[in-house]
């Protein structure tokens, strides 16, 4: 095994790049009164005004206290899907890179590789969901600079097994990318405990899904300082907007209002799936780490035009590899969650 270099996975243009310094990088605010004639803003105060804060400094600082990490560890993305696409960027040169991504999983990953121009190496998920780790390990070459791993894993629901995830950090000498969109919803610990023992870990979260906050798009990455600021270096200036940095910092602060919601779509990702093995065309309903569930009916274009019909919109997976006949249920209010059940009972 070789060590984790990151200097040859780096493209050469990012490497060599000289950033783009905006008026805000040039001079940091110490908070201080001053006269900032030097972004060509409008002067006159409305609270936004200003260009935002390019580095984040504030929200970072938020977040950096919740996870017990340095700021330097982290990146702020508008949504994870920016995020995503700057680790494209950063690492994958196009038409000659490869990345390995394991369906059935998130469609992103396939999507930014294609916009990149870079091939996306796919080892399906074994009969159980888990992964095969050795047929990854086969697939990487020189050449292969990333693995996006998604857990728990969008469309199946499971958190894969830690010691598989362990074997691929030990073992490929590109970037481990564990995708923690659902993290809040799992039995399992985020890998961000790992970051120190593992320089080619990067792990990105969300608002998106357990923080309630998928309006004002905020993906995080946590990373080796090495790989973050590289990270920093081609992101756009101002990519997290002002009012998103405000409304995300008081969501992060407020300590009550997401776990009780969390653990209100616990309780009722439960009963959920206990109704839902009772109903008889449903074959399958697949274990879950996340706010929603799989399952597998006997015809899902027709269970799925059915909801559809009475007002229910549900998300058809049966075009990926091993989810034939899957319809994915995201766990709602408990009110949504009722009306779901006792339609399914009687079409
Ligand atoms: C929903 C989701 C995200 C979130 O993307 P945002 O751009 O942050 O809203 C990321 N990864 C996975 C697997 C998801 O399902």
């Amino acid at each position: 095994m070789m060590a984790f270099d990151i200097k040859r996975l780096i493209r050469d243009n990012v490497r060599d790049l000289k950033p783009y310094a905006s008026a805000r990088d040039e001079y940091v605010s110490d908070g201080s009164e001053k006269v900032f004639l030097d972004a060509n803003e409008n002067p006159f105060d409305n609270g936004l005004n200003r260009y935002p804060d390019p580095q984040q400094r504030s929200l970072k600082s938020i977040l950096a206290e919740l996870r017990k990490l340095n700021e330097d560890q982290i990146l702020l993305g508008n949504g994870s899907d920016e995020v995503l696409d700057l680790i494209f960027r950063a690492f994958c040169e196009p038409k000659s890179d490869n990345i390995i991504t394991v369906p059935p999983t998130y469609g992103m990953y396939k999507v930014l590789a294609g916009i990149n121009d870079v091939e996306n190496r796919e080892v399906i998920l074994n009969a159980n969901m888990e992964l095969e780790v050795d047929n990854i390990l086969d697939r990487t070459d020189d050449n292969t600079k990333l693995i996006f791993i998604c857990s728990p894993n969008n469309p199946t629901g499971n958190r894969f097994i830690s010691s598989d995830i362990e074997r691929l950090l030990n073992s490929f000498e590109g970037i481990v990318v564990v995708d923690e969109a659902y993290i809040d919803f799992s039995r399992g610990k985020s890998w961000i405990a790992e970051l120190e023992n593992h320089p080619n870990l990067l792990v990105t979260q969300t608002l998106s899904k357990a923080y309630a906050m998928a309006g004002i798009r905020l993906g995080i990455c946590y990373g080796a300082p090495e790989i973050i600021a590289v990270l920093n270096r081609i992101k756009p200036p101002y990519n997290v907007n002002e009012l998103t940095q405000q409304k995300a910092s008081q969501i992060l602060l407020d300590k009550n209002l997401v776990p009780e919601q969390v653990a209100t779509i616990l309780d009722e990702r439960e009963k959920m799936s206990r109704a839902l093995t009772a109903i008889p065309y449903i074959d399958k309903v697949f274990p879950t780490d996340a706010n929603f569930i799989l399952v597998r009916v006997d015809d899902a274009l027709q269970r799925y035009n059915q909801l559809i019909d009475r007002g229910i919109v549900v998300r058809n997976r049966s075009t990926l590899p091993r989810c034939e006949n899957t319809l994915r249920l995201t766990v709602g209010t408990p009110e949504e969650n009722i009306k779901l059940i006792n339609v399914l009972k009687t079409i």
